[in-house]
Formats: C-alpha cells, structure tokens, sequence
C-alpha cells in the first residue's frame, strides 16, 4: 500500500528549500504521494527515509528481471487488475519449451528459426523473449551443455526447468551469467533451491499444488530473504489456471497479501497436444496475468497474434502512441523532393510514411507534434492549425533542405491552408489527398 501525503511529509526535512522545484516540503510530499515527482528530486532526504518510501512505494507485485542488458525481461510490478483502471506496465515474457536430448544441430536449427520470428510494428520490434530448457530424462551433464549453448549462442533468456538440485547447480556453471529463471523450487527442494538462488543472486520460479500450498512455499523462500520469485500454481487446466491467475492478481492488489506478490509463469504447452490449442490457451492467460507462457514451439502463424495480443494489452489506454517530432527522409530525398507534413499519432506516420514508401518518390517527411492525436482530431482540438503547423514548419530547418517553397497538407485539413500561407509568406500550401492510399498517386501525378 503507498504511504499518504501525510505520512511521506514525516519522512521528509520540512526546511522548505524550494530546491525540488515546489515551495514546501509538504508539497513535495504531496507530489510524491500522487506519483506526480521523484523522490531524487530532494537532494536532503535521508538515506533511512530514501529505504523506507522506496519499499512503501514498491508495487503490490513485485517486478521480476530475467536476464541482462538490453535484452532482460521484465515480468510483474502490475498496480490494476484492468487496463483501462491505469495501464498494464510489463508485457507476457513468451517462451518455447526445449528438452534434453535434442541433438546439437536441431538446436542450432531451432534458435536460429525462432530468432527470425521477429516483426516490426508501428515502429516497435516485436519479437518472443524466452527458452525454457527442461531436463526430462536426468541427463545433467546434457542439460548444462544446452543451458551454455542456449546462453553463449543466442539472444533469447532462459528458463532453467529442472527440480533436480544437482543439475540446476551444474548447469548455472555454464549460463548464470545471462541471469537465467530457475524452475522450480517445489516442497522437496525448497531449501536446496532457495539457497542456490539466493547465493547466485537469480530469479527463482516456484510451483505447488495449489494456491494455498504456494502461499507457505513463498512465505518459506522470502523467510530465507528470497525476493525475486514467479508463481507457478500448478494447474494444468483452462478454467483452474484461470481462476489461479486472477486469485493470485487480486490477492495482492486488493487484499495486501503480498505473498501472492509476484509475476506467475504458465505452461500452455503442458496443457494441450496440438500447438494451435496452446496458441488459445497462451492468448488467455497474456490477457490474464500471466508473468510468462511457455509453448511448445514457435511458428510464425502461432507466434504473431500472440504478440500483436500482446501489444494492444499492454499498451498505455491513456497515452497515444507517438513518434519523434521532425524531419523523416522516405527514399533518400533531395532538394527538389516534395515537402509533406502531418501528426506524430504513430499510426498516421507509418500509414503515410508506408504510402510515400511504396510510391517510389523520394519526399521529406515533416512530423509535428501533435500530442499523438491523428490529423482530424487534432485540427478540431486546434494543435493542427495553420498558425501551428506554419510556425512549426518555419522553425523546423526544411527550408534549408530544399530549393521550392511548396508544402503539401492532409486533405482533411484543407481549411487551414490560409491561414499557413500568411505564416509561411513566400510558400505555397498544396492540399493532398484525403485518404493516404491516394498519396501514391498523388506524388506520382502532381509532383514532377
Ligand atoms: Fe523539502 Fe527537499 Fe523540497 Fe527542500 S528539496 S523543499 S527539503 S522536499
């Protein structure tokens, strides 16, 4: 639970320096409480108090990293139990299930397949995150080589599946430095696997037979000063697992229970003999709360809708996405290319950028921020108006890029037209197409 405003002004100076930017320490706490400032902002807050709001500050469920650099996956640290109450802030970790035994070129051939499963989407690279090795026939030494290979040869973070003691320790020997997720430390290994992870300092994934016996295991491993933890329920059916998920989301958010604080992984691939039925199955539980989903195999057809799925659900409602203001050259332009200008809504920048792409015509795109509304939305919320959009062409330096003086404007925003050419003296505002489909034709057609 996050502290008041009251409680976070006891922990602060009170000399009221001004020096965080608001005029009073109370102020300031007032801030923090409404997440609307950073605790870094006061430079003399104490180091006892610094621990103490961080932990009060901390999310009901705890995020979890998997793996190192840019790479890592972030799993947990959700506040809501629905989107549109806030956003969802770390998306499903998605990962394919690798066993022991596999001959060493299959494995090549199978990383190697599964990293080109990789698609660009409004500007974002969407791609899966995890392996899971699982030791199935006691093969200790197999399983540490494919770990190591797993870790040295590939992009991909791993799960560590294995309740064997010895063959999780001698396995890390060779991968424990990707940080991978130890799977799992169950009611017969909780003390031996907790103690490796606590002293590797890895992320431990825990499974029982049910809620309540996971309540004890983790009460158990955070006991022992574990922290990083990811739940593992132990249900291996649609409607079970899903209550489980929503029991273990609800738990913390809504009744402070915070040994059901943690980011859970699921198993679609033990729950279905058929990848498509798994594909379900993944899609529930991205939708509901789960850390990660392991299915059996990656294929492209399986794999996309779920990271498209996987995109919408933990895109921020509140925040349109956006692109950077600016200048964009679209097939290498030049000083004779033609000039166009619309919104920073992402979704209208790659539809047009894509147009003028598949026109073949080399242009200068100028993008201007529009707070990410699309260009009709943000003409009648007046951010696209003439004055606006000339003044930001102006200040924008595509003047000195090119040697004509025409801008061409969106269709639907044909009516500011005047009022840019009195911003712009000296230019002439073409109105293009409506609807961006046309723009091919229209560069093709108009600008010679
Ligand atoms: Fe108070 Fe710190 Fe802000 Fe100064 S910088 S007013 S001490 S909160």
């Amino acid at each position: 639970m996050g502290l008041t405003g009251i409680q976070i002004f006891k922990l602060l100076p009170k000399t009221n320096c001004g020096e965080c930017g608001v005029p009073t320490c109370l102020a300031f706490a007032m801030n923090l409480a409404s997440a609307k400032a950073e605790l870094d902002a006061c430079p003399y807050v104490s180091e006892e108090a610094k621990e103490k709001l961080a932990e009060a500050s901390a999310p009901p469920i705890r995020q979890v990293a998997i793996g190192v650099g840019t790479r890592a996956l972030r799993i947990g640290g959700e506040t809501v139990m629905f989107r549109h109450e806030k956003t969802f802030y770390n998306p499903t970790g998605i990962a394919a299930l690798v066993k022991t035994g596999i001959a060493s070129a299959d494995l090549d051939k199978k990383l190697k397949g599964w990293n080109a499963l990789q698609y660009e989407r409004v500007g974002l690279n969407l791609r899966p995150e995890l392996v899971a090795l699982q030791d199935v026939n006691g093969d200790g030494a197999g399983f540490a080589e494919a770990a190591k290979k797993i870790a040295e040869e590939s992009e991909f973070n791993l799960v560590l599946m294995t309740e064997n003691f010895e063959a999780m320790k001698a396995a890390l020997n060779g991968c424990a430095f990707k940080k991978p997720l130890l799977y799992a430390a169950t009611a017969k290994n909780v003390d031996q696997m907790g103690s490796l992870a606590k002293e590797r300092g890895l992320p431990l994934a825990v499974k029982a037979e049910s809620v309540e016996k996971l309540i004890s295991l983790v009460d158990k491993l955070t006991g022992m000063g574990l922290k990083d933890l990811v739940l593992d329920s132990g249900s291996r059916e649609a409607k079970p697992l899903f209550q489980d998920q929503v029991v273990i989301r609800r738990a913390p958010l809504k009744a402070g229970n915070r040994a059901l604080g943690f980011p859970t992984i699921t198993f679609p691939c033990e729950m279905a003999n058929n990848l498509d039925v798994e594909t379900l199955l993944a899609a529930m539980l991205i939708a509901k709360y789960a850390g990660i989903v392991v299915v059996s195999d990656f294929k492209g057809e399986n794999l996309f809708p779920l990271l498209l799925e996987r995109l919408n659900v933990f895109t921020d409602p509140q925040r349109p996405m956006t692109v950077t203001q600016g200048i964009y050259e679209v097939n290498g332009p030049n000083k004779n290319s033609p000039v166009l200008v619309t919104t920073n809504f992402s979704l209208t920048y790659f539809i047009v950028s894509g147009e003028i792409e598949g026109s073949r015509v080399p242009s200068w795109l100028l993008i201007m921020d529009t707070e990410g509304l699309s260009v009709m939305t943000a003409w009648a919320a007046g951010k696209f108006s003439g004055d606006a959009v000339g003044s930001f062409v102006k200040k924008s330096g595509i003047a000195d890029k090119v040697a004509h003086r025409k801008i061409i404007i969106p269709g639907y925003a044909a009516s500011i037209s005047g009022d840019m050419e009195e911003e712009l003296p000296g230019w002439q505002v073409v109105i293009g197409p409506r609807d961006a489909s046309l723009i091919p034709k229209f560069l093709r057609d108009s600008w010679k």
